[in-house]
Parts: structure tokens; C-alpha cells; sequence
């Protein structure tokens, strides 16, 4: 259909309405139960919509379309089942879906990571945990679960997905290990979206349970491997995401664009940044330290990096101001102030602080006052 007015999200909502109709009708007279007519003409297309709508109106369409001998109510493509494992099921309509012939398979865990439902993890991996070829999916289901899951600001859920695949990881560590590219590239999407405690479980106890360590050097085989198995079919990362890797080539060479700092500084994670800065055992090994040109670089880098967080940077975590000139002065100056639960606000208060703090610029006091 061409007409904008028609799109997917509208039909859904009016095929919303008109489920939600029969569901009265047929609470009204419970002798209009089963409805075939409607279910016939709706098809299998439609059941994760019909089905949120009652148990009972569930139950109906699904027994209709069962009885018309189709044994499978969702197309079983891996973007449906994506789908269907990221629509906010209970457990229970999860269990009568699989009961009613629903085929599934490692697709929907990825749905449900990223939606960062750990009922649902467990629901979902109960079934398919009776299914044979699932085994066989585990390899690059876990991995892409993870990387999913991380790819929104805010959202501690993550953690749980994270915790959740390791765990399941360890459990099959006859059948899977983990890449260890993975553990680095998650540790980058932390910097990239602000997950500071992901991060820290990542370096504490993903380490462990997967005996591997976070490093940015990766030979040119493994990587390939990874982008074939688990990046390029499932896009479960960007390729920009993959800028800090150190491909080791053949000839020993190796060369990297960015480092964990760069990255948290590039996306405007100041927390992040902040905490980078501080955790000692972090620095030369992942690039945690302040880049070699200081607080001028992160300025010219981070677009909303304001006068206060370099006041914060400078004075409190000892960053170094590097080549700073009025021109990195001229560019605070130019930004707005972000709102902070520290008073005051106003960007001229802090523009006075960073100058009281020694800034080796060439501006004149008569500019912040
Ligand atoms: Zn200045």
C-alpha cells in the first residue's frame, strides 16, 4: 500500500479495535465464542495484535487457526520471531502460544534482550531448550544477544541481559564459548552509550566468566569470523563501532582510530569520562587515559562538553589542559550551560572559575565579565 495513511501501525491499531469489539461481544453473549468467520479472514498474520487483546479471544483465534490445520501462527521468518520476542508477552501467553504449536526458535531471544526482559529470557530458553537445533544457535544467538541489548542510553536492563548470556554462556561451555572480540566491543558500546556499571561487571565479573580479557588487538582471522557469524547477518553492531579495533595483520602491523576515552568523549558520555579517568589499573591498557592533548581535544571532540565539565576535568580528575588557547575559550563560550543540581548555572560563573584555575589562554578579564 502506498497511501501514508495505511501504514503497518495503522491497521494494527484499527485491527486493535475491532478485536477489543469482539472481546466485549463475546463477553456479552458468550454463544457468539469462536467467531470463525473473522479469525478465517484475519488470518495467522495477526496474532501477537489479537492475542494481547484477552485470554479468551486468544484462545478462540488460535484454536480457529489451528483447526484450519496451520500449525505455525507466525511466519516463521527470524524478523517475526524477532519480533515476537520482543512484544511484551506474559509468561503465561508465552507458555499457551508454544502449547498451541507456536514454532520458535533462538530468534526470539534476541527480541526479548533487547527489550531486557529477563522473565521472558527464561521463558523463551525454557522452551527451546527442548528444541535440538537450538544447540547449534547458541554460538551466535548469545553474542548477538548482548550487543543488542546495549544500544539505547539508560537502560539497566542491560546488565541483566548481560549477566543473563554469560551465565547461560558458562552453563553450555561445552558447546560455546563466548568471542573475544565481544567482550571489547561491548566494552566500547558501555563508552558509546553510558553504561558505567555494565562496564565495571563487564571488567570484573564478564572477565572472569568467560576467562577472557578485554583487549583492543585482534588478529585479522578472528574478526573476520566475528563480522560473518554474528555482525554482518544480524546487524548487531555498527561498523563505526568497530573504529578501536587493532587489527593485527599478517606483516605484525597494527593501527587503531580511537580509544575507550576518545569514544566516550566523541559521544558526550561525561560521566563516563569521568569515572574513565579514575580507575587507575585501566590506563595504557584500553586507552583509558586522558588523550594526548588534554582538555583542548575533548573540547574540539565533544560537542557538548560545557565550562563546567572542564572545570570538573581539570580541577577534580587532574586533566591536563593541553594546547588550550582563547579559541577553546571562544568555543565554551559559545555553548549552552547544561542544567546540573550543583548551583549556579550560568555559563559565566564557570567561565570565570576555569580562568581562576590558571587556564593558559590569552583572553582578557573583560570577556567573562
Ligand atoms: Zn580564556
Amino acid at each position: 500500500m502506498t497511501d501514508a495513511s495505511c501504514d503497518d501501525a495503522h491497521v494494527r491499531r484499527l485491527l486493535m479495535m475491532v478485536a477489543t469489539g469482539l472481546n466485549r461481544l463475546r463477553e456479552q453473549h458468550p454463544w457468539l465464542d469462536g467467531l470463525p468467520r473473522v479469525w478465517q479472514m484475519l488470518g495467522r498474520g495477526y496474532w501477537l495484535t489479537v492475542a494481547s487483546v484477552s485470554r479468551g479471544i486468544r484462545a478462540a483465534y488460535t484454536k480457529e487457526l489451528l483447526d484450519g490445520a496451520l500449525t505455525t501462527l507466525l511466519n516463521n521468518s527470524s524478523r517475526t520471531m524477532v519480533q515476537a520476542g520482543r512484544a511484551e508477552l506474559s509468561c503465561d501467553m508465552i507458555g499457551d502460544a508454544i502449547d498451541a504449536g507456536l514454532d520458535v526458535d533462538g530468534h526470539v531471544l534476541i527480541g526479548a534482550a533487547e527489550r531486557g526482559c529477563e522473565a521472558a529470557l527464561n521463558q523463551w530458553h525454557l522452551s527451546l531448550s527442548q528444541w535440538p537445533a537450538w544447540h547449534t544457535q547458541l554460538s551466535y544467538v548469545l553474542p548477538v544477544m548482548v550487543l543488542r541489548a546495549i544500544g539505547v542510553k539508560e537502560r539497566p536492563e542491560a546488565l541483566e541481559v548481560l549477566r543473563w548470556v554469560f551465565n547461560t554462556a558458562i552453563s553450555k561451555r561445552a558447546e560455546v564459548q563466548l568471542p573475544q572480540v565481544l567482550l571489547t566491543l561491548l566494552a566500547f558500546k558501555c563508552a558509546r552509550y553510558g553504561h558505567f556499571d555494565t562496564f565495571c561487571w563487564l571488567y570484573t565479573e564478564g572477565r572472569r566468566l568467560a576467562q577472557q580479557d578485554i583487549t583492543v588487538t585482534v588478529s585479522e582471522a578472528d574478526l573476520k569470523a566475528f563480522k560473518d557469524e554474528v555482525l554482518a547477518p544480524f546487524r548487531a553492531a555498527r561498523t563505526d563501532e568497530l573504529s578501536f579495533i587493532k587489527v593485527l595483520r599478517t606483516d605484525g602491523t597494527a593501527r587503531t582510530l580511537c580509544t575507550l576515552m576518545d569514544s566516550a568523549i566523541w559521544f558526550g558520555q561525561e560521566e563516563f569520562v569521568a569515572a574513565l579517568s579514575r580507575i587507575q589499573w585501566l590506563q595504557n591498557e584500553m586507552g583509558a587515559d586522558w588523550p594526548h592533548d588534554g582538555a583542548a581535544h575533548i573540547v574540539r571532540k565533544g560537542k557538548d562538553v560545557d565550562a563546567r565539565g572542564v572545570v570538573r576535568m581539570v580541577s577534580d580528575l587532574a586533566c591536563p589542559w593541553g594546547p588550550w588557547t582563547s579559541a577553546e575559550c571562544a568555543l565554551l563560550r559559545t555553548r549552552p550551560q547544561h542544567r546540573s543540581a550543583v548551583p549556579p548555572q550560568s555559563a559565566q560563573h564557570w567561565m570565570q572559575q576555569l580562568h581562576a584555575l590558571g587556564c593558559p589562554c590569552g583572553c582578557s578579564p573583560a570577556d567573562d565579565a
